[in-house]
């Protein structure tokens, strides 16, 4: 099952892509996001959802995480992550915390625990949307390596995962990013990132790096130069 309405709109209107097996649901949700102008595509299984998000990226994927066949909506997120930046939305059977980690650990940007109410649905992609907007904020993501760091949305990924960062370690990152390719020594990050009036210690932008290193892994290509400073590539 799987249909795209290609009636009478105009491809400004957003597209919403709902991967969901039960299609009462499924049609609900779609019932509501039409009603809310969105362009709706369904997809009942993982592999199909996956197919449509490459053939046409759509402006955000509402994914149920039980699905039936080969792909749970876990398998999907991080598929997606893979090679996509679209806002996914979970749906998640049990108000886990487990669940909900999980589904932010493979890159999920939001979940709604079922049942759910359909207008809150509707309001939730609304937000994440006007959130993700590029237009709001134009190539302000910067790519390092394998890690993108994203200003706007304060969020930092390695290898299409997102990686929870603290405040301090996500604006080193972002000092380091805005100034990819040049040395910076440990003075001019403390003075970048914490501040001129900052009391402390150099060795805190260590502290720091090693956090990043740790949290991001190899796909960040952060520098030691010695007796320097640092140096994001
Ligand atoms: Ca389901």
């Amino acid at each position: 099952m799987d249909r795209c309405h290609d009636g009478p709109v105009s491809s400004a209107e957003p597209t919403v892509v709902v991967v969901e097996d039960d299609t009462n649901i499924a049609n609900l949700v779609e019932l509501y996001l039409r009603d809310a102008g969105f362009r709706v595509s369904l997809a009942d299984r993982g592999e199909r959802a996956l197919d449509l998000v490459r053939a046409r990226p759509p402006s955000l994927v509402v994914l149920d995480v039980g699905l039936a066949g080969e792909l749970d909506g876990y398998d999907v997120c991080r598929a997606l992550r893979t090679h996509s930046q679209v806002p996914i939305l979970m749906l998640t059977a049990r108000d886990g915390e487990e669940d909900r980690i999980h589904g932010f650990e493979v890159g999920a940007d939001d979940y709604l625990v079922k049942p759910f109410s359909p207008r809150e649905l509707v309001v939730r992609v609304q937000a994440i949307l006007r959130r993700a907007d590029p237009d709001r904020a134009p190539s302000s993501v910067v790519v390092a390596g394998g890690v993108e760091i994203d200003p706007v949305r304060r969020e930092a990924r390695s290898g299409g995962q997102v990686v929870a960062l603290a405040a301090r370690e996500f604006d080193l990152l972002a000092h380091l990013g805005a100034h990819r390719g040049q040395v910076l020594s440990r003075q001019q990050l403390l003075d970048g990132v914490w501040g001129e009036g900052w009391v402390g210690d150099e060795r805190t932008v260590d502290v720091h790096v090693r956090q990043l290193r740790k949290k991001l892994g190899d796909p960040l290509p952060l520098t030691t130069v010695w007796g320097v400073g640092y140096r994001l590539d």
